[in-house]
């Protein structure tokens, strides 16, 4: 069972992230409270009731290949189209093409519920949502015409094309080619692995987003170009014509997500997939960096849906399962395991994982929002900046998170945790994935300290960090034991992520071996640190809440709990993980390949 966390979803959104800020940029008028109220309130009830029953289902039943064909899930291609009839695909996306328009935020809290009730479900639309983003950034006005407005309404599905047997992480292998036609298409060849959702049975086209190599293109990832390939040819009219050359060759058997069908995609077996260039040739990959960052952060979404999910089940769990007498519990007989010190420290531990994600994923978005809505140039530069350094973190922190919660989850179970029949170790086996695809954690951490702090001298770091301080003095400001052990460990905090900063810029240019073997590390400090300082702002505006009364004390008094619970037990880690950053290298680098012992 799922029941989405509305009243946490709504204050993270107005409170911690935000939206009042985008609303003012958007328009408030035309983005009411009440529309996004019943806009978050009627996603979670889809979610909850028609998406997250079909999640352990499709976990059993997979989706079997045969003859090319991929069948979907008992009840997934009804609740699809259920889904799209309510807009749900286009609600960020461009009104130029049947889209909403409303902000990512709100896009980004959906998302989070759609991932609850089933990430293997939501995987599909959010590929759809980013190659919409693509083709509404850099496709010509004809490719746009003709594929856009079914693209955003979810009729057809989008899917994105990297990954080659020898190109994971690295696109710089890439094989893939294409050759020029009279007409100004493109033919390509070749062979893509582990493409999502790339032959199934839920809409009667799929428009791939495809990377490939010019015969006379310069060599890496200057050579690269992006390419349109439908599956069906579409007629000017907007009908399906022929089937274009490319085919699913099989499908992969994997630990977890399994109502996803991951497919092995063939390009040009019979002379050639017809494709059309997306933006410039040979510029592809800043075209494909477009539906990349939107698939980063809303993989790092699927870390946070996870984490809620598994979050949920354990607590449940632990309120009904009775082992041993807990210490001070006065009941009869045995007690319900959430009172045992050591489950209670678990269920804290998943909740504030839960809620730290959820602050850093909504803070990215609010930060691409203001990107586009800030009235300034040097605003919108800024904000620009902010989701640039807030992206890699959102993804990989959040995904680690999900992760570790529902690690965690299984082992609230315990034997039962093992067992399939709870649904625990399904939310285990599907998280496991959202590490390493969209760029694992070390290509997100390696697109942190490169990109992001080294090139720009640690500029939009420094502007973070000289915000993390301004909420330390108003948490230092508050003056009781609560607030007095968050800043504590906030203050701490903030000094090792300037040790790891400075450390990065003195190291990154004269020995990258030193700053790369940090690079995880360093990102898990930031992302730490960060989330305490996003826990702090969230306790402060609670105080306020409860000084000003009217408000669900509960609720409240929890956040500040539950902030005070991360700053003792998960932001006390950050001056470890900067020792390992500052000091670590030597020890990690010294051993020779043939020194590792087998
Ligand atoms: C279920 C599933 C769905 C997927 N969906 C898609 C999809 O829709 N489209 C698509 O194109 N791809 C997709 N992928 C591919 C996915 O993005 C890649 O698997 C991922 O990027 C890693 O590439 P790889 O598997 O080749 O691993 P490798 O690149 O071989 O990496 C192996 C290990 O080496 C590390 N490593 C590699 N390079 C570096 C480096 N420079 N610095 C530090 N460490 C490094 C990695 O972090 C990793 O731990 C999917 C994969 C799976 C399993």
């Amino acid at each position: 069972m799922y029941r989405a966390p509305l009243a946490e979803i709504a204050f993270t959104l107005k409170h911690v992230a935000g939206l009042p800020q985008v609303r003012d940029a958007y328009g408030a008028e035309e983005l009411g409270e009440d529309l996004v109220e019943a806009i978050l309130t009627e996603a979670g009830r889809f979610a909850a009731e028609e998406i997250a029953p079909l999640n352990k289902i499709a976990d059993r039943q997979g989706t079997p290949f045969a003859n090319g064909t991929v069948t979907t899930p008992e009840g997934w291609r009804d609740c699809y189209h259920h889904w799209i009839d309510g807009g749900w695909n286009a609600l960020a996306a461009t009104t130029d093409f049947g889209g909403q328009g409303l902000p990512v935020m709100l896009n980004i809290a959906a998302l989070e519920m759609w991932n609850s009730a089933s990430m293997a479900f939501a995987l599909g639309p959010t590929l759809t949502m980013g190659a919409v983003e693509a083709l509404e950034k850099h496709a010509a006005p004809e490719l746009q015409e003709k594929y856009l407005a079914k693209l955003v309404s979810g009729e057809w599905m989008g899917t994105m094309n990297l990954t080659e047997p020898q190109a994971g992480s690295d696109l710089n292998a890439l094989k893939a080619r294409a050759e020029r036609n009279a007409d100004g298409s493109y033919r390509i060849f070749g062979q893509k692995i582990y493409i999502t959702y790339g032959e199934h049975d839920l809409t009667d086209n799929i428009i791939h987003l495809v990377l490939a190599r010019l015969p006379d293109a310069p060599a890496g990832t200057r050579g690269i170009s992006l390419f349109l390939v439908p599956k069906f040819f579409v007629n000017d009219d907007g009908s399906l014509g022929a089937r274009n050359d490319v085919r699913c060759a099989g499908i992969e058997h994997k630990l977890g997500i399994h109502g996803s069908p991951t497919c092995t995609m063939i390009y040009g077996d019979e002379g050639g997939a017809t494709g059309w260039l997306i933006g410039e040739e040979n510029r592809g990959l800043a075209c494909m960096f477009t539906m990349m960052n939107n698939a980063r952060l809303a993989v790092g979404v699927q870390g946070l849906g996870v984490s809620e999910r598994a979050f949920q089940q354990a607590l449940a769990y632990a309120l009904d399962r009775r082992q041993g007498r807990a210490p001070g519990d006065k009941g009869e007989g045995m007690s319900p395991i959430a009172l045992h010190p050591d489950i209670k420290r678990t269920l804290l531990a998943m909740q504030a994982r839960t809620q730290v994600a959820r602050a850093i994923c909504y803070s990215c978005a609010h930060a691409i929002d203001m990107a586009h809505l800030a009235a300034t140039p040097e605003e919108r530069a800024h904000w620009a900046s902010r989701a640039g350094l807030l992206t890699p973190i959102a993804k990989a922190l959040s995904t680690d998170f999900g992760v570790e919660s529902a690690s965690l989850g299984v082992q609230v179970h315990g034997g039962m945790g093992f067992i399939e029949e709870t649904g625990a170790a399904q939310h285990l086996r599907d998280a496991r994935i959202t590490p390493i695809y969209e760029g694992t954690t070390a290509i997100q951490a390696n697109d942190l300290i490169g990109r992001k702090i080294a090139r720009e001298g640690g500029e939009t770091a420094k502007r973070v960090i000289a915000d993390m301080r301004d909420t330390l003095a108003s948490v230092q400001a508050v003056g009781d034991a609560q607030f007095d052990a968050i800043a504590r460990a906030l203050e701490s905090g903030i000094a090792a992520l300037e040790s790891g900063v400075d450390y990065l810029l003195a190291t990154y240019k004269d020995d990258i071996k030193s700053a790369s073997v940090g690079s995880v590390p360093f990102l898990k400090l930031l992302g730490i640190v960060a989330g305490g300082w996003q826990m702090a702002r969230a306790a402060l505006v609670a105080r306020t809440k409860l000084e000003q009364g009217g408000v669900d004390e509960q609720f409240m008094q929890a956040k500040i709990v539950t902030s005070r619970f991360y700053a003792d037990h998960v932001l006390s880690q950050a001056s470890g993980l900067a020792y390992a950053v500052v000091n670590g290298a030597a020890g990690a680098l010294a051993l020779s390949e043939e020194q590792f012992q087998f």
